[in-house]
C-alpha cells in the first residue's frame, strides 16, 4: 500500500473551536497575542477605509447581536455574502460565523438566475449585498423567498435596506452585557463536525453544489499554510474574489492568523492591481494564471517598478512552462510557488515550502502540506509508486465534509475511509513533489474558476433547437479554457453557422460571462454510455486530433 505522507511536522489541531473563537476570543484567539498596536486589518486600496483585527472582532460581535436578537437569526442558518472585495465583506462573514451561521460566498458576476439557483442550494436566510450587484441580489432574494427586511448592504445607503453599519449600531444599542455569546461546538461534537461555510464547486460531475466547509477545515488549512509562510509576509494582495476558497482562507483567515494586513482591490484591472502592489510594497503576489500570463505579455507591466516583488504565488489552474520561464526572465529577482487543491479541499493539498520557492519546481504543485496523506490510483485500479500517474486522493484535516444535501455526489467524492477523489491526474516524485498532469474530471477551468459542462449542458437542451448536447472546456491561451459545445440539432434543422451564432447567442444571454460557450460544433450524435452517461473521454480525443468548430 502506497500512501504519499507530508513531510512537513504536524500541525496542532484544536478541535472544539470555531474559526471566531479561534481568531477573536479574548483569552485563546490568535489576536489576543498581538501587541494593540501593531494589528493589521483589513483595507480597501482606493477609499483606504480600514478596520483592525480589534474593530473586526467588535463589529461582528454586535453584528451577531443583531442578527439574532433583532433578525431571528437562528444557529446553522445560511448568509449569503453577494459582492464584489470589500473590506466590510469579513466583517459580515466573521459576525455571521460568531452567531453560528454558515457563510455563503456567491461570485459578484452572477445574473439572477444563477444567483437564484446558489440561494436555494445554499439554503441562505439572508443576503450582503452591495450597490455593483444589488439589482441581481435584490430579484434573486426575492425569487429565492428572502423577506427585504433580511437583505442587508455591505457597501453604500439604499433606502429600506439595513446597511451593515445599521446592524453594527443596532447590536451596539443592546449594551455590553446583552451581547450574545459567542457560538459554541455543541456537546459531543467536534469542529470538523460543525460546517461554518459554503462554497460552490461542480467537484467531478453535475451541475454545482454547495460544499460544506467545517471550522475544522477552515483552522488546519490555515496552520498548514502558515508554516510553509515565510515571516516577512506580511501583506496580502486580496485581488482575487474573495467568495472564491482560494479568498475565503488567504484572504479572509489566514492573514488574521499570521497578522498580515490584506490590502482590498474591489474590483480588478491590471493598472488598479499593479499601483497597488507598488503604493503597498506588497512582496508576494497571489494570483491565477491569466493574471500571471498578463504580467509577461501586457506592456502596461512596464510602466511599473516591480523590483521589491520577491515571490508570485499561483494556484487554480494550469501554468504552462513556457510563460513560467518568460515571468522568471523578466523578473529574475522573484521566486514562485504554487498551491494544488480544490474547494473540497479547504484550498490546498499541497504547495511549496520555502526551500522550493525556486522556478526549478514552479511547474509542479509543490509538496503535501501537513498533516494529510496522498495516494495515487492509477487507471487499472491499484495503488502508484513514486512517479506513476493516476487519479490523486487526499486525506487530511482539511478535507471537507461534504456536499449539502447531496449524499450520492458525497459518496462518490469523499469516500468512507476518508479519501477525497480529486478527479485530477498526477504523480509524486521521490523528493515528494507532486506533478498536476490532467483533469479528469468534467469541469471546466475559465480563468481558475470552475464552470460546470452540466449547467451549460441543461441550459442548451432546453433551446427549442437542441436534440442533445455535450459541453468540455478546450484550451484558451489566456482563459487557460473555454467552454465548447458539441450540439445535436433537432431533426430536420440545418446545422448551419446561423443556428451556431443563435446557440451562442442564447448562451451569452442566459449565463455570466465567464461560463461563455466559445465555440458550437454540431454532430450527428453525443457518444454516450450504455447507461446514458455522455462519454467525455472520446469527445476530448476528438478535439485532440483538432477538428475545428464554428
Ligand atoms: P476549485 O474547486 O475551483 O478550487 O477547483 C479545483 C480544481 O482546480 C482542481 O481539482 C484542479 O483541477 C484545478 N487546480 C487547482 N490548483 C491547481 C494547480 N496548482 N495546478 C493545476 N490545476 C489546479
Amino acid at each position: 500500500m502506497v500512501i504519499f505522507k507530508s513531510l512537513q511536522p504536524p500541525i496542532n489541531l484544536p478541535t472544539d473551536i470555531t474559526t471566531w473563537d479561534w481568531l477573536f476570543d479574548s483569552e485563546i484567539g490568535a489576536i489576543s497575542k498581538i501587541p494593540e498596536n501593531e494589528l493589521a486589518g483589513y483595507q480597501n486600496c482606493l477609499t483606504k477605509e480600514r478596520v483592525n483585527w480589534e474593530q473586526v472582532k467588535e463589529y461582528s460581535i454586535y453584528i451577531s447581536t443583531a442578527l439574532v436578537k433583532e433578525y431571528g437569526m437562528q444557529p446553522g442558518d445560511t448568509v449569503s455574502l453577494f459582492s464584489q472585495n470589500s473590506i466590510w465583506y469579513p466583517v459580515a462573514l466573521h459576525g455571521a460565523v460568531r452567531a453560528g451561521g454558515k457563510v455563503s460566498g456567491a461570485s459578484p458576476a452572477y445574473n439572477v438566475e444563477e444567483m437564484t439557483y446558489a440561494l436555494k442550494v445554499a439554503q441562505a436566510k439572508f443576503i450582503f449585498t452591495s450597490p455593483g450587484s444589488k439589482d441581481v441580489g435584490f430579484a434573486a432574494a426575492k425569487e429565492a423567498g428572502i423577506p427585504k427586511e433580511r437583505v442587508f448592504l455591505l457597501e453604500g445607503n439604499i433606502p429600506g435596506y439595513p446597511t451593515i453599519h445599521d446592524l453594527i449600531r443596532i447590536g451596539k444599542n443592546y449594551g455590553e452585557s446583552e451581547q450574545i455569546p459567542a457560538f459554541k461546538i455543541p456537546p459531543g461534537k467536534k469542529n470538523k463536525d460543525v460546517c461554518g461555510f459554503l462554497s460552490f464547486s461542480s467537484g467531478t460531475t453535475g451541475l454545482p453544489k454547495a460544499v460544506m466547509i467545517a471550522h475544522q477545515n477552515v483552522i488546519a488549512q490555515c496552520l498548514q499554510i502558515q508554516q510553509i509562510t515565510p515571516e516577512s509576509h506580511k501583506k496580502v494582495l486580496a485581488v482575487l474574489p474573495l467568495f472564491h476558497i482560494t479568498g475565503l482562507v488567504h484572504g479572509l483567515h489566514l492573514p488574521v492568523l499570521i497578522n498580515a494586513e490584506v490590502i482590498m482591490c474591489p474590483t480588478f484591472t491590471m493598472s488598479l492591481m499593479l499601483e497597488t502592489v507598488v503604493e503597498y510594497k506588497i512582496k508576494e503576489l497571489l494570483l491565477v494564471p491569466p493574471i500571471v500570463i498578463r504580467l509577461v505579455r501586457d506592456p502596461i507591466v512596464d510602466k511599473y517598478d516591480l523590483r521589491h516583488v520577491e515571490r508570485f504565488s499561483c494556484g487554480a489552474a494550469p501554468l504552462s512552462e513556457e510563460i513560467l520561464q518568460q515571468l522568471q526572465k523578466k523578473f529574475p529577482q522573484t521566486g514562485f510557488k504554487q498551491g494544488y487543491g480544490m474547494t473540497e479541499s479547504c484550498s490546498c493539498i499541497s504547495a511549496h515550502p520555502p526551500e522550493k520557492f525556486d522556478y526549478k519546481y514552479a511547474h509542479t504543485g509543490g509538496t503535501i502540506v501537513a498533516s494529510t496523506e496522498v495516494k495515487i490510483i492509477k487507471d487499472n485500479g491499484e495503488e502508484a509508486d513514486y512517479n506513476e500517474p493516476g487519479e490523486i486522493l487526499a486525506r487530511g484535516p482539511q478535507v471537507t465534509m461534504g456536499y449539502l444535501d447531496n449524499g450520492q455526489a458525497t459518496r462518490e467524492t469523499f469516500d468512507a475511509d476518508g479519501w477525497l477523489h480529486t478527479g485530477d491526474q498526477g504523480s509524486i516524485d521521490h523528493e515528494g513533489v507532486i506533478l498536476i498532469l490532467d483533469r479528469i474530471k468534467e469541469m471546466i477551468k475559465v480563468k481558475g474558476i470552475g464552470v460546470a459542462p452540466a449547467e451549460l449542458e441543461d441550459l442548451l437542451l432546453g433551446h427549442a433547437k437542441v436534440e442533445d448536447v455535450a459541453v468540455l472546456g478546450i484550451r484558451d491561451d489566456y482563459s487557460g479554457e473555454l467552454p465548447k459545445a458539441y450540439v445535436v440539432p433537432k431533426p430536420g434543422l440545418k446545422a448551419d453557422e446561423k443556428l451556431g451564432k443563435e446557440l451562442l447567442a442564447f448562451v451569452r444571454e442566459k449565463k455570466t460571462r465567464y461560463k461563455w460557450v466559445k465555440e458550437i460544433e454540431f454532430t450527428d450524435e453525443i457518444p454516450k454510455s450504455a447507461s446514458g452517461k455522455i462519454l467525455r473521454r472520446i469527445l476530448r480525443d476528438k478535439e485532440r486530433t483538432g477538428r475545428k468548430g464554428l
